[in-house]
């Protein structure tokens, strides 16, 4: 799920910082992320973002369908269909609230889509240059019903059924992050996981100062907020990793009906009191594009940039 070549910043934050800012940045997810607390003991900063870290770490090796280290997903992933298997509740209620968003996105977004992403390869090592063949993709894209529970016990029903929390693991992962910031005392912080972030509290005397990455023009923004509290806010874009090929961009977000990458939107941005949904969402409007807005639960917000460059929607500001 997260072996990227190409570091992601869809989102910029502000350059400045206070003498009580205390940072540290990590890899985790194949990504940069980069922690922010401010005020307080630098000890206890320190403590509580090695915990929150150590966390995230944790949550990419129980849902990454790469790397040879078991989990339940592979498991899951290599079981005999109709067959039924046990999942730890933390991925079955992460793959609830996916089935969730997939139910009201129209099926956009999929977590069952496994297969289909490992053949496109834009996640493997090196990446795919070149698209699969049409009767490739049709092999690997699964039926729009493959997964089925019943209590604790989840099967597939279908060998083309594989699961990948890919577009929503990252922000289940910050908001545990942010969690463990929060049990350690901390009450004003961010989250960068390469452009995908979750805030809590302000920055200093200030809101937390943001801008949205363009999708075409990494030094340029989209919009600004001043946002404080609690609040998420998840790109997914086709600037991150893709290819060009006879001319034409392919990337990593796949439409589920087709098997092909999407091409209704350069940018989804998505604005939540979590990042799990605004990740899973973010993922969902690209797909759909702005028939998708209609979908959106009300209390969210979602700027996208349509294939022409045109922007759609807006992120409300929380002063
Ligand atoms: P990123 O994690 O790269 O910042 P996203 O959150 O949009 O961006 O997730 C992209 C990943 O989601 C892909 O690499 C793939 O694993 C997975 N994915 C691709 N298409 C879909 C889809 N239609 N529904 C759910 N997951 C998808
Ligand atoms: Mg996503």
């Amino acid at each position: 799920m997260y072996r990227f070549l190409v570091i992601p910043l869809f989102l910029l934050l502000s350059a400045c910082s206070s003498p009580t800012d205390i940072h540290d940045t990590r890899f985790i997810m194949g990504t940069l992320v980069k922690f922010t607390v401010i005020g307080g003991d630098s000890d206890q900063a320190a403590t509580a973002i090695t915990a929150a870290a150590h966390e995230m770490q944790r949550i990419e090796d129980a849902f990454t369908i790469y790397g040879n280290h078991p989990n339940t997903v592979k498991t899951f992933n290599t079981s005999t269909p109709g067959r039924w298997v046990s999942l730890p509740d933390e991925v079955a209620s992460v793959l609830s609230i996916a089935l969730q968003v997939k139910q009201q996105s129209g099926g956009a977004f999929d977590p069952a889509l496994g297969k289909l992403n490992l053949l496109w390869g834009f996640s493997k090592e090196p990446p795919s240059s070149s698209p699969p063949t049409p009767d490739a993709i049709q092999a690997a894209t699964p039926p729009a019903h493959c997964i089925e529970h019943q209590g604790k016990l989840w099967r597939r029903t279908d060998a083309r059924c594989l699961l990948d929390f890919g577009g929503i693991a990252k922000g289940y992962a910050i908001d545990r992050g942010i969690a463990i910031l929060q049990q350690h005392g901390i009450h004003n912080a961010i989250i960068n996981a390469g452009g995908d972030i979750r805030l809590i509290g302000r920055h200093g005397e200030r809101p937390w100062h943001i801008g949205v990455r363009h999708p075409r023009h990494k030094n340029d923004v989209i919009a600004t907020l001043n946002l404080q509290g609690d609040v998420s806010i998840v790109t997914s874009g086709d600037y991150e990793r893709f290819y060009i090929y006879q001319g034409k961009r392919y990337h990593h977000l796949i439409d589920p009906k087709t098997g092909w990458p999407a091409d209704k939107t350069e940018s989804a941005t998505v604005m939540a009191t979590n990042a799990t949904l605004a990740d899973a969402w973010s993922t969902a409007l690209f797909i759909r594009g702005k028939q998708g807005l209609t979908d959106m639960p009300q209390d969210m917000h979602a700027l996208l940039m349509d294939r022409h460059g045109k922007k759609i929607g807006s992120l409300a500001t929380r002063q």
